[in-house]
């Protein structure tokens, strides 16, 4: 496809709400080891709220869409991610605007301008162990591909690829950010969860741009 519309978008919102839901236990185990084992019910949770709400009526606008996703999730979902991953989706609406559909470009946008949001929350910085690092690789990656020209279906498998090798450095590191920094050394040796969530992020948008 050229250009992801309010359709493709909640296919996404859809095919993400089953990868966390089918990774929920993966993603908890993930928090067990360095955090308080709820990333995955805190993700399932939240995405079956933003699915609810979908289901009961779906804005014709990508601002529109994406800002209900982002609200639902900053209301439903407790802890860090649920903040985290609703300014996201605030921002990635803001950035958006009243239109019906993004192409490449326009998704690249909207996705930085999401990260930036994360960053401006959270202060997260590369290497600090958060879903930082699975996204920031994937936004970069999009850009690239986007700058060579790519279309919308291989520039965002470039970047569900990058967020997957970003999501994997997470596994040495010793987190500075989030409740694993309070493990400080003992945080290394073990992915990142929200990392994790963020490359299922990535590759279920890669598979609803397909
Ligand atoms: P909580 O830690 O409150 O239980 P979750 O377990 O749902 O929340 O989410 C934890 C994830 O949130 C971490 O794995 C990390 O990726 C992310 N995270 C935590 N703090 C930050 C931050 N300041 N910036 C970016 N991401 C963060
Ligand atoms: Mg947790
Ligand atoms: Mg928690």
């Amino acid at each position: 496809m050229a250009s992801v519309d309010t359709a493709a978008l909640v296919d996404w919102i859809h095919r993400f709400r089953d990868a966390v839901t089918a990774k929920r236990d993966w993603l908890t185990e993930l928090d067990s080891a360095i955090g308080d084992a709820d990333h995955g019910a805190n993700m399932a949770r939240g995405m079956d709220a933003v699915v609810a709400k979908l289901e009961a009526g779906t804005p014709a606008t990508v601002d529109e869409l994406l800002k209900g996703v982002g609200m639902t999730l900053v209301s439903s979902v407790g802890g860090a991610s649920g903040p985290l991953y609703g300014t996201l989706f605030l921002r990635m609406g803001m950035a958006a605007g009243p239109v019906t559909e993004l192409d490449a470009t326009a998704l690249a946008a909207s996705l930085r301008a999401g990260l930036d949001g994360i960053v401006a929350r959270g202060k997260a910085e590369a290497g600090d162990k958060t879903m930082f690092d699975a996204m920031a690789p994937a936004v970069d990656a999009l850009d690239a591909a986007v700058a060579r020209g790519a279309d919308l279906a291989a520039a965002t498998v470039a970047a569900a690829q990058a967020a997957a090798v970003g999501r994997d450095a997470t596994l040495p590191l010793v987190a500075r950010k989030g409740r694993a920094s309070y493990l400080g050394e003992r945080s290394a040796g073990h992915l990142d969860p929200g990392s994790a969530s963020t490359t299922l992020l990535f590759e279920t948008l890669a598979q609803a741009t397909a």
